[in-house]
């Protein structure tokens, strides 16, 4: 089996591909590929979802799930039209290339958007502090975790209404749902398959839009309405994110998941900070729990390292295209021990070099 460090789609438990896979063959008698959606036992599906979001992540009354398409690409601008109110203004923060697009989606549709804070100005290797939302804004957005720089916030920001895209942290810790108005995440990091992007929706919030120009689809007071079902939803990644969300409330939970999670990174980090080939790439209070970025401080060893990971079946770690290095994702379903395979190549390779 190899080990795979890729930053999504990525690793999910393998006893959810297998009962997945089973079910391509065999749901009910049909294939889940050829299910209707509107059949009594995909809504049940969907609703067992639903609930075990709910549960799992110990969502408060007053609050919609919703399973949408589109990917967190599209949450951009279900956020911004969704929570535009009547100043069309809201406050956002920079961390990287995925607050960026949030921004540019936010500006398509007619929000002006403030910039509050920003760590552009060295390659987005921080997070922002002592930030402080003014008041004249619709909404506050943030990016919780980063998932090409390598940054996660560990204290959330503050708002009156604030909306965070969490598509690569999601279920990896606990969290207070009613701190936000709204949180999405498109699935495929720790929830399941490519294809559903998960809404946690405020009830308050629905209905209230300012906006001239309100798709049905990205309506989610009428997403909310019809339970997801305005349309087909991808029921396959409905179906294995509701299999991953029973596994991971039978194996503890995100608690659980939180205490594997923080002990992944920390022997990962010890390695890069005690091997003198290796150096991270961002500053240590912002380090991210999910996505390890690092490099080596000598360029040329390059070829050799990677001969030496590739051999031992790591897959998935060379770092983004645009900044290059080397970014190991530790989503909740690797395993420590693939961690300790990768700290033991780094650990030899420095001591052949020694
Ligand atoms: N936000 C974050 C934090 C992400 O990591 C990603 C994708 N990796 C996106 C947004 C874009 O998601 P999608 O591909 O689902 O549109």
């Amino acid at each position: 089996m190899k080990h795979n460090f890729g930053a999504g789609p990525c690793i999910l438990p393998q006893a959810v591909f297998k009962q997945a896979s089973e079910a391509v063959l065999d749901f009910n008698g049909l294939s889940i590929l050829e299910v209707s959606h509107r059949h009594k036992d995909f809504v049940a599906v969907m609703d067992e979802a639903i609930d075990l979001t709910k549960k799992v992540l110990g969502v408060p009354d007053g609050y919609s799930v919703l399973f949408l398409q589109g990917g967190a690409t599209l949450g951009f601008t279900i956020t911004a039209l969704n929570m535009m109110r009547e100043h069309k203004r809201a406050a956002y923060i920079n961390t990287g290339t995925w607050s960026s697009g949030a921004i540019r989606e936010a500006g398509k549709v007619g929000i002006e958007v403030l910039e509050i804070a920003s760590s552009q100005d060295r390659n987005f290797s921080y997070i922002p502090k002592g930030i402080v939302c003014p008041d004249d804004v619709d909404y506050l957005h943030f990016t919780s975790n980063n998932t090409i720089a390598g940054t996660q916030f560990h204290d959330f920001p503050k708002a009156k209404h604030l909306v965070c895209d969490m598509s690569s942290d999601i279920f990896s810790k606990e969290i207070n749902v009613a701190d936000f108005d709204l949180i999405y995440a498109g699935a495929q990091k720790n929830l399941g398959p490519a294809g559903a992007t998960l809404y946690i929706v405020k009830d308050e919030v629905l209905g209230k839009s300012t906006s001239q120009f309100m798709p049905t689809y990205m309506d989610l007071k009428k997403q909310a309405d019809k339970g997801s079902m305005l349309n087909t939803p991808p029921v396959f990644s409905v179906y294995t994110a509701m299999l991953n969300l029973k596994d991971l409330q039978a194996h503890g939970g995100v608690k659980e998941k939180q205490k594997q999670n923080d002990a992944k990174a920390a022997l990962l980090y010890q390695e890069i900070d005690s091997n003198p080939l290796f150096e991270g790439t961002v500053a240590k209070e912002d380090r991210s729990k999910m996505n390890v970025t690092f490099k080596l401080t000598d360029e040329s060893l390059k070829e050799e390292f990677d001969k030496n990971w590739k051999s031992a079946d790591i897959v998935g770690l060379p770092g983004h295209r645009s900044v290059g290095g080397y970014r190991a994702s530790l989503y909740n379903a690797l395993e420590i021990d693939s961690v300790r395979v990768l700290v033991e190549v780094m650990k030899e390779f420095a001591r052949v070099k020694a």
